[in-house]
C-alpha cells in the first residue's frame, strides 16, 4: 500500500499547475501560536529549502514543539486551492504536524481522531478562511480531486493531506 502510494506519487501531477515553473506562494496564520508565515517556497523550477524550513517550524507540534518535514505536496495543494477559491486571506492553522504523544492526548478526548492519522507524518493540516467558508472550501478542495477533504462543520474547519483522493 505505502509503496503503491510512493510510486503513484512520483509519476502524478503534484499540482494542476505543477507543468508550470511559475513561482508558487503559500500565507499561514497559526490560529494557536499567532505566528503569521507567508513564503514563495517554490520558484525558477524548484522548491526553496529555506522557504521549506521556515514551513516545517511553522507547522511544528504546537503542543510539544516537535517538527517534522512536511509534504510539499500538502503546499502545492494549499496553493491550487486558493486559486481556486480565489480566497485573499491567509489559511488560518488549527493543526499542522501532529507528533505521537500529542496525537494520543488527542485521542483520548476525541473519538474523531484517528490513530494512523497524516498529521503525524507531516502529510496533513487542518485550516479555514476567513472570506471564504468552510463548506465553500470543503468543496473547492473536492473538485481538485487530490488528496484526502475532511469537513469538520461543528469546529468549523477543512481537513486536506496528501493521501489518496477520499473524503469524510
Ligand atoms: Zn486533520
Amino acid at each position: 500500500m505505502l509503496a503503491a502510494v510512493t510510486a503513484a506519487a512520483a509519476v502524478a501531477p503534484r499540482s494542476l499547475f505543477a507543468a508550470s515553473r511559475e513561482p508558487r506562494e503559500v500565507a499561514f496564520v497559526h490560529t494557536h501560536t499567532r505566528e503569521q508565515l507567508s513564503v514563495t517556497y517554490f520558484a525558477d523550477g524548484i522548491y526553496d529549502t529555506d522557504s521549506l524550513a521556515a514551513l516545517n517550524w511553522f507547522l511544528r507540534d504546537h503542543r510539544t514543539g516537535d517538527q517534522h518535514p512536511v509534504d510539499p505536496a500538502l503546499f502545492d495543494l494549499l496553493h491550487d486551492l486558493r486559486i481556486a477559491t480565489g480566497t485573499a486571506s491567509p489559511y488560518q492553522v488549527i493543526s499542522g504536524y501532529r507528533s505521537p504523544r500529542s496525537n494520543g492526548m488527542l485521542r483520548e478526548k476525541s473519538r474523531g481522531v484517528a490513530a494512523g492519522s497524516l498529521h503525524l507524518q507531516g502529510r496533513a493540516i487542518d485550516i479555514r478562511l476567513a472570506d471564504v467558508s468552510s463548506a465553500a472550501l470543503r468543496d473547492a478542495a473536492i473538485r481538485l480531486r487530490h488528496g484526502g477533504v475532511g469537513y469538520y462543520a461543528s469546529s468549523d474547519f477543512v481537513h486536506l493531506d496528501t493521501g489518496r483522493f477520499r473524503t469524510w
